[in-house]
């Protein structure tokens, strides 16, 4: 997902909820080129939502 400037502001589109965010709620992510702002294509806040789903299924799986 490309940047897109919304009211001056750079952010982009999060590929997980739909949502236009500013680029700062992005982690940085090197591997990723300029025209991703060198940013995720997954917001912070889906991170931690994948973080505790990933934590869920381990802890599932340790009996
Ligand atoms: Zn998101």
């Amino acid at each position: 997902m490309a940047i897109v400037i919304e009211k001056g502001v750079k952010g982009k589109v999060c590929s997980t909820c739909d949502i236009w965010k500013p680029l700062t709620e992005f982690p940085e992510d090197p591997t990723h080129g300029p025209l991703q702002g060198h940013r995720h294509c997954r917001c912070k806040e889906c991170h931690r939502i994948k973080a505790r789903e990933r934590r869920q299924a381990k802890n599932s799986k340790t009996k």
